[in-house]
């Protein structure tokens, strides 16, 4: 007998990297071998020399095949065994150990927006645009809703398939919902959010519709789409000075992580839209309009954890924490 394993990677598509799967049929029992695949389709590699290396990394039940079936999420590695320089895991794994001791938790949320017929659900085709935005957040009903069908299939296949969702919800524009993974460490959260980014395309696929991480998909007056990442060490659990410690940390690197927190931000980040300027860093209680949130729960409590609110949807999770991490732990070890 046979089981089949989904290897899930990520190529080297500029300048927002995609993912990638391929089917291995393996005999009953046998262990997950490296693997490989052909670079010179997937921007990793000259034709001439296209072999890429498949190093699975994270393995967890396939919820869509069902049974005995995996997917096997896998970083890319070059044929001499060292990282491949798309391989933004293999960045994030020694940072995460180097600060292991503070043991930081990331609850991530990917804001996304369905489209069918190049247009966004919800959206009259093949021109026009619906009512505007103010109904559509956490709503229900078949004039305020579009898509849940296949929201509840992808949350039933992120609980199946053992994945740290925490939620969904509804978003402001049509077409638009949410997904929260997490808390998790910084490794584990973004090797989830990328499994749970794999299944939300797949099931999305069946029902002929198109999931997209852009984060301004329809310009003018419509909310972008984000990937807020809520953070926390146990300092900052325990006790208030921590919260702003790392949130002063954040904004003497603000442009650095303006950098890595996905193509196309300053489209996003305007100003408008519940978002704070891309140039200017702010942090504030309760803030929606401000580049970091201190929930207000977490000033009457005087402890808990941050909302970083700039990452754009689009963004790698993996340069996300790395940079979170390396940031807020740094400043919060002195
Ligand atoms: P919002 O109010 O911004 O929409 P959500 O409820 O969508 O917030 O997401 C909040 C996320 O923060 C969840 O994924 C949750 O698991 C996570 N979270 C809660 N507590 C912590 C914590 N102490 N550290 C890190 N993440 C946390
Ligand atoms: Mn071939
Ligand atoms: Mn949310
Ligand atoms: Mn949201
Ligand atoms: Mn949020």
């Amino acid at each position: 007998m046979t089981y089949k394993a989904e290897y899930i990677w990520i190529d080297g598509t500029e300048p927002t990297a995609r993912l990638r799967s391929k089917t291995k049929i393996l005999a009953d029992g046998a262990e997950l071998p490296t693997w490989g695949f052909d670079g010179s389709s997937t921007n990793q590699a000259p034709g001439k020399a296209s072999d890429c290396v498949l190093k699975p990394v994270f393995v967890c039940p396939d919820p869509i095949r069902g049974g005995d079936n995996v997917l096997v999420l896998s970083e890319v590695l070059l044929t001499d065994m060292t990282p491949h320089p798309t391989n933004t895991r293999a960045k994030l794994t020694p940072v995460a150990e180097q600060f292991a001791a503070q043991d930081s938790w990331f609850g991530i949320e990917q804001e996304y927006t369905f489209f069918k017929d190049g247009r966004p659900l919800g959206f009259p085709a093949p021109q026009g645009f619906p009512a505007p935005q103010g109904f559509y957040y956490c709503g229900v009903g078949a004039d305020e809703v579009y898509g849940r069908e296949i929201v509840e299939a992808h949350l039933d296949a992120c609980l199946e398939a053992g994945l740290a969702i925490s939620g969904i919800n509804a978003e402001v524009m049509p077409g638009q919902w949410e997904f929260q993974v997490g808390p998790a460490g910084p490794v584990a959260v973004a090797d989830q959010l990328w499994v749970a980014r794999w299944l939300l395309y797949r099931i999305a696929e069946e029902f002929g519709v198109a999931a997209t991480l852009d984060p301004k998909p329809v310009k003018g007056d419509w909310n972008g789409a984000g990937l807020h990442t809520n953070f926390s060490t146990q300092a900052m659990r325990s006790s208030y000075d921590p919260i702003i410690t790392a949130c002063e940390a954040l904004g003497t690197k603000a442009q650095e992580h303006i950098t890595g927190y996905g193509a196309d931000i300053e489209h996003r980040l305007t100003g408008m839209h519940e978002t704070a300027p891309w140039s200017e860093f702010s942090y504030g209680v309760s803030d929606r309009g401000a580049s970091v949130r201190i929930p207000w729960q977490v000033e009457v409590d005087k402890h808990g954890y941050i909302e970083d609110r700039r990452p754009n949807a689009n963004a790698d999770p993996y340069v996300v924490t790395r940079l979170i991490v390396d940031t807020c732990c740094s400043a919060l070890e002195k």
